[in-house]
């Protein structure tokens, strides 16, 4: 299985697309938020470091990010085909990156870009809703994905919550790091030929339709 790196704005789908990869093709989906939301969750003493960080919607040091990366990325499951969705988030991190791959056995794979207006953004992140059981995305605005109760998983029943970053204020500082620091990977994998773009203001279905177009 080919391996995959997405890039978008928060709040553009990167989750849902991988969730959707995950289930179809049997990805190991790796989410460098969800890796740090898990060590805040913790009692590792990094926790309220990187609590505050991601409150604030800045990025964590590029060798946090590095260290667990690397560490999920040796594990045997991640020769199926991984899909990594928030890594890389600058230059810098593409550039080690190109390292990592080649010091545990792995190929750099494509890169997809799900290309979003930031108007759409404030909708998709202000009605975000999780399943804190089963890892389920929800959103409120969209019927799509709407949850049939409210504040109740349809799949397991978990009380739903909001991540304390999907606010607007969040979004702003979040969005802003994006476009200074994330979007220049664009032509980063441009000239390395392996990037592809898909609308990502389109309905989840049409989304998926047309990564299963590039993979396959
Ligand atoms: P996400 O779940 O991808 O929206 O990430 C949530 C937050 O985790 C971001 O706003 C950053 O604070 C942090 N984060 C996630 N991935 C990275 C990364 N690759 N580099 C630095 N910070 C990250």
């Amino acid at each position: 299985m080919m391996n995959l790196i997405l890039i978008a704005a928060p709040g553009a789908g990167k989750g849902t697309l991988a969730k959707s990869l995950k289930e179809k093709y049997n990805y190991v989906h790796i989410s460098t938020g969800d890796l740090l939301r898990d060590i805040v969750k913790s009692d590792d003493p990094l926790g309220a470091k990187i609590k505050d960080i991601l409150e604030k919607g800045l990025l964590v040091d590029d060798e946090l990010i590095y260290e667990i990366l690397k560490k999920r990325l040796s594990e045997s499951d991640c020769k199926n085909g991984v899909v990594l969705d928030g890594f890389p988030r600058n230059v810098s991190q593409a550039q080690k990156y190109d390292e990592i791959v080649k010091e545990v056995g792995l190929d750099l794979g494509k890169v997809i870009l799900l290309d979003i207006s930031e108007e759409l953004l404030i909708k998709r992140i202000t009605g975000r809703r999780l399943c804190p059981d089963c890892g389920a995305i929800y959103n409120i605005f969209n019927p799509e994905i709407c949850p049939k109760e409210e504040n109740k998983c349809d799949k397991c029943g978990g009380t739903l919550y909001q991540r304390s970053d999907d606010n607007e204020e969040a979004l702003k500082t979040r969005y802003a790091t994006y476009v200074e620091q994330t979007a220049p990977l664009i032509n980063y994998y441009k000239e390395k030929g392996i990037l592809s773009v898909v609308d990502g203001g389109m309905g989840i279905d049409e989304t998926f339709e047309q990564v299963k177009g590039i993979i396959e």
